[in-house]
C-alpha cells in the first residue's frame, strides 16, 4: 500500500514512522525539500497548490491524505483524479472556515459558544453587542496556534482589535471561562468502525499547545465527548483521524474546533495507547479497519516550543522519550515533545511537573481537570 501525504511536517514525519512500522510506502509533498518528514520518506517538493505535482503524486500511490490543514481544497480535488483523498474533502473544507464549522456544530446540536460573523467595522459592534465583553475575534481562514486572534476586552479594544484584523472574514465568539480544554480524538474506517481516545486535558499558553495530559478521570464527559465527536464523524462519512478540541465550562462541552488529521494532542498515544493516533490515521484511511486506542497508563505530553534546551535532552525524570522533529530553532516554533507515561494520574502529573520545571523553567498549572 502505498501512501501519498500532503505536507511533511513534523505530523508527516511521524506518519511516515508509523507507515514504516505498518509496511506502507508513505512519500509527501512539501514546499521545503528538507521538511521533517525527509526523516520518514521521500519528499516532493512542491507548493501546496501545484496541482501538477499533486497530480504527479496521486498517480503514483493507492490513497492520498494530508497532515496540513490549509491545503486549497479545489487544487487537491482536481489533481487526485481517480485516487481517493482521505479524510473527505468536505470536512477539510468545513474545517478550512470557522464560519462553516461552526454551522456544522450548530446543526448537528453540538454546543458551541456563543458567536457572529464580522465582515465590517458595524458587524463587530453589533457582535460585541450580541456577546458581551471579553470577545474573541478570529479570522475565518488560515488561523493556527493563536494567530490571527485577538481578545478585546473592552470597548476601547474594537478600533485596535478591527485595525489588526479587519478586511478579512472574520468571526467574533464569546469568551468562555472554561474550566479546562479538552479533546477527543479518535478514527473512522470507510466501513463505520469507529475507535476513541479517552479524553485529553490540554493545557494552552499564548495560544499554543503545553501540556497533554489523558486519560481524564470523568466518565460522563468522556462519554458526551464520544458521542459529540461521533455525531462529526458520521455526519462527515469521515475516514482517518478527527481530533475536535472543547471547553470544558460547569460541567458542560462547548466545541472550539475540529481538525481533519492526527493532532498535537494526541501525541502521547505513541507511547501511550495500544495504536498510536498516527497508525490509526494510515490503516483507516488504507481502508484498513482501526487498532485498540485503550491506554495502559496514565500519559502526559509536554510541548517544547521555540528551542530544545539540552535540559530536554536528559531531563532526570523516569521514563522521558523526547521526540526531536529536527526542525531549527525559531520563537513559538513547535520543535519537538517530550512523553512520560505513569502508572497512576498522580504519579504522571508529578513527572509532567518536574519535566515542565526542568525543561521550561516554570511549573504547569493543571486546573481543576482530573
Ligand atoms: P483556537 O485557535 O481557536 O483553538 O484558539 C487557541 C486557544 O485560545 C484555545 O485553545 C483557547 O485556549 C483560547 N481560546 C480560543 N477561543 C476562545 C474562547 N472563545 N474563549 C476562551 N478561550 C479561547
Amino acid at each position: 500500500m502505498r501512501i501519498g501525504i500532503i505536507g511533511g511536517g513534523q505530523l508527516g514525519q511521524m506518519l511516515g514512522f508509523a507507515g514504516k512500522e505498518l509496511g506502507f510506502d508513505c512519500e509527501f509533498l512539501d514546499p521545503t525539500p528538507t521538511a521533517p518528514a525527509a526523516d520518514a520518506g521521500p519528499v516532493t517538493a512542491a507548493a501546496f497548490d501545484d496541482e501538477d505535482a499533486i497530480r504527479a503524486l496521486a498517480a503514483r500511490v493507492d490513497v492520498l491524505t494530508y497532515e496540513f490543514e490549509n491545503v486549497p481544497v479545489p487544487s487537491l480535488e482536481a489533481a487526485a483524479g481517480d485516487t481517493p483523498v482521505y479524510p473527505p474533502l468536505g470536512a477539510l473544507a468545513s474545517a478550512q472556515d470557522r464560519l462553516h464549522e461552526k454551522q456544522l456544530f450548530e446543526s448537528l446540536d453540538i454546543p458551541l459558544p456563543g458567536w457572529h460573523a464580522v465582515d465590517s467595522r458595524a458587524d463587530l459592534d453589533a457582535a460585541a453587542a450580541k456577546l458581551g465583553y471579553p470577545v474573541v475575534l478570529k479570522t475565518r481562514r488560515l488561523g493556527y496556534d493563536g494567530k490571527g486572534q485577538y481578545v478585546i476586552k473592552e470597548p476601547r479594544d474594537l478600533d485596535t482589535a478591527w485595525s489588526t484584523l479587519g478586511g478579512t472574514p472574520l468571526i467574533a465568539e464569546a469568551w468562555v471561562p472554561f474550566d479546562y480544554e479538552v479533546s477527543a480524538i479518535a478514527a473512522r474506517s470507510v466501513d463505520g468502525v469507529i475507535e476513541h481516545y479517552p479524553l485529553t486535558n490540554n493545557v494552552h499558553g499564548g495560544g499554543i499547545l503545553r501540556y497533554s495530559r489523558a486519560p481524564i478521570a470523568n466518565a460522563e464527559l468522556d462519554s458526551l465527548a464520544r458521542e459529540t465527536i461521533g455525531k462529526l464523524l458520521t455526519k462527515l462519512d469521515y475516514v482517518g483521524v478527527l481530533a475536535l478540541e472543547l471547553f470544558v465550562h460547569d460541567g458542560r462541552l462547548l466545541a472550539n474546533e475540529f481538525a481533519p488529521r492526527v493532532h498535537n494532542s494526541g501525541h502521547w498515544t505513541i507511547e501511550g495507547a495500544a495504536t498510536s493516533q498516527f497508525a490509526n490515521h494510515l490503516l483507516t484511511v488504507a481502508g484498513q479497519a482501526p487498532g485498540a486506542a485503550t491506554v495502559t497508563g496514565h500519559a502526559g505530553m509536554l510541548n517544547l516550543i521555540g528551542e530544545i534546551p539540552d535540559s530536554a535532552r536528559k531531563p532526570g525524570v523516569a521514563g522521558a522519550e523526547l521526540h526531536d522533529y529536527g526542525k531549527s530553532p525559531r520563537e513559538g516554533r513547535k520543535l519537538g515533545h517530550i512523553t512520560v507515561l505513569a502508572d497512576s494520574a498522580a504519579e504522571r502529573d508529578e513527572r509532567l511537573r518536574a519535566l515542565g520545571e526542568t525543561v521550561t523553567g516554570s511549573t504547569p498549572d493543571f486546573g481543576t481537570a482530573e
